[in-house]
């Protein structure tokens, strides 16, 4: 199963290591043909290369929209070498077989990220390559094919231990990586012409990612597993620069994409920070610096906080960077961090920092994912955009202004945590989160059970939950569950309204002195 590689079709838009590759591949005495660029590239550096258009006949047209697309091309990618038909085809005609194609594609996907106009952004649309890429790869029996440069290491490698050949192994992975590379790029010229169609429905129709890390395993380890990317190029843990520390895991990559996106939602309100566990929130926290923000939302829950997943809104400093090591953390993200900082977790070999340029777009949701058996479900991310003003106060008693800022601050966090959600909030941190419990008085005692609990840890007077506010991810269905929160020493509650029972949960809150208000959005996190 071994196929030596006598001819390379070259024809890359992305250059990245390729004088290195041809000159390795001339060395093994491998004949180059090459498309314009490309050809011209190579020629520069001094390598013999054949022009594409010389096998075809024909010279490159239409602004490069034709290039490859042609029998000469195709026939050699295509041809089964063992088959006689195939073989007089390829004499009659005077077609020479490809052993080896170099593609990789117009950017396209890099052009839409740039904004580029509508007709730019056609133009990157390739044809020739996918074609070229389809070909080869179908044809895996005989021809090896590379669509990222991230390969050309491993097709040395194997060129090399295999005297000019290639096994069949080795080029059924590579035909593997072609096919869903194609699939991804079809998919991204799919996405933005619905885009530019402003339809809604379509962007639901095609999906396909990029392999961007095969994990070691899933979330458990008997699960293979693997991190792809979708070709939006948002900005969180898919964008973030490592460190240090050893490979994220799945769980590693799913805690810290929830433990950013929280982080998220505090963009340019000061300092904030989440720590997550099992992509909840076991404590998120505002202050007047990133230090302070940290520790309050330490002090949440500082039992569940071990080994936790810290996200901050802002750079990493050095004052934060001391605290956080003080206790075992999984893994720092942030958009950007001090050369202090660095030096500081240096020391720390197991704790990983991620860094990122900027904050993921709290305004722009992307697309959730959910596998079902035998389907997936796709729905729009869940954007809030609840401000003061959308309030409505049902109770008779209005929030302080006070409450009123951590009832919103309440409410970001309670959209991050499991359903049935309920966040206690105090001057600008959680105090109490109740996540995961199929009953909504349930999600509101353990909440307040968990800071009680904390109260003795930090040996406070009384709980922190005294004097706090509530938010709640969905309807209160009776009045037991804001009874729960009263009781605990909550002043104040949001929540979505549009229960039945609104009356009888308003009656309760205005007997017992709450100020409630309602934000008419619900953010269920099933
Ligand atoms: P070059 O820089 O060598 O002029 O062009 C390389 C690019 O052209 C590659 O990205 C390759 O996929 C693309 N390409 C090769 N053949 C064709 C073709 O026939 N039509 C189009 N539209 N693109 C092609």
């Amino acid at each position: 199963d071994h196929v030596y590689v006598g001819r390379a079709l070259i024809s890359v838009s992305d250059k990245t290591g390729l004088l290195d590759l041809a000159r390795a591949l001339s060395a093994l005495g491998v004949e180059l043909v090459s498309t314009g660029g490309t050809s011209s590239m190579l020629r520069t550096a001094g390598l013999a290369v054949r022009d594409v258009s010389e096998i075809t006949g024909f010279p490159e047209m239409m602004d490069g929209r034709v290039k490859t697309l042609h029998p000469n091309v195709h026939g050699g990618l295509l041809a089964l070498r063992d088959d006689d038909e195939h073989l007089l085809a390829m004499a009659a005609h005077g077609i020479d077989p490809i052993d080896l194609l170099i593609v990789n594609l117009y950017p396209f996907e890099e052009t839409v990220a740039k904004g580029a106009d509508h007709a730019t952004c056609i133009e990157n649309i390739d044809i020739g390559g996918p074609a070229m890429i389809r070909a080869a790869a179908k044809n895996h029996r005989f021809v090896t094919v590379v669509t990222d440069p991230c390969d050309y290491t491993q097709l040395l490698d194997q060129l090399k231990a295999n005297d000019g050949a290639t096994t069949l192994v080795f080029r059924q992975k590579l035909a593997l990586t072609a096919y869903s590379r194609t699939a991804a790029y079809d998919t991204a010229v799919s996405t933005w012409l619905a885009g530019e169609l402003q339809e809604t429905a379509p962007r639901y129709r095609s999906f396909a990612g990029k392999l961007a890390q095969p994990l070691r395993y899933g979330e458990n380890p008997h699960q293979g597993a693997a991190f792809y990317t979708d070709g939006s190029r948002r900005e969180g843990v898919s964008t973030a620069k490592q460190w240090q520390g050893k490979e994220l895991s799945y769980n590693n990559i799913n805690d810290t994409d929830a433990a950013f996106e929280l982080v998220a939602e505090f963009a340019g309100q000061g300092p904030a920070c989440a720590i997550i566990k099992h992509a909840n929130p076991c404590g998120v926290g505002k202050g007047a610096s990133l230090l302070e923000a940290y520790k309050r939302a330490y002090h949440c829950d500082q039992t569940s906080a071990f080994g936790g997943i810290v996200a901050l809104n802002q750079p990493l400093d050095a004052a934060t960077a001391e605290e956080i090591v003080k206790i075992f953390t999984e893994v720092v993200i942030a958009p950007g961090a001090s050369d202090e900082a660095k030096a500081i977790f240096a020391a720390k070999k197991n704790l990983r920092l991620l860094t990122t340029a900027g904050l993921p777009d709290a305004k722009k949701g992307g697309l959730a994912f959910r596998q079902v058996a035998g389907g997936f479900l796709v729905q729009d991310g869940d954007v809030d955009s609840i401000t003061a003003a959308d309030l409505k106060v049902v109770t008779k008693r209005a929030p302080s202004e006070a409450e009123l800022a951590d009832l919103l601050f309440a409410w970001k966090v309670a959209k991050h945590v499991k359903s049935n959600a309920i966040v206690y909030v105090k001057d600008g941190a959680t105090v109490g989160v109740g996540a995961g419990q199929m009953s909504r008085v349930d999600s509101t005692r353990i909440a307040a059970r968990k800071a009680q609990d904390m109260a003795e840890v930090l040996g406070l007077a009384q709980s922190p939950t005294i004097g706090s506010v509530v938010a709640s991810d969905a309807f209160f269905p009776f009045p037991d569950g804001l009874l729960t929160a009263a009781e605990a020493g909550a002043t104040a509650l949001i929540q979505p309204g549009g229960s039945m029972n609104d009356a009888a949960v308003i009656e309760a809150a205005d007997k017992a002195g709450l100020a409630m208000v309602f934000t008419g959005q619900r953010h269920f996190r099933h």
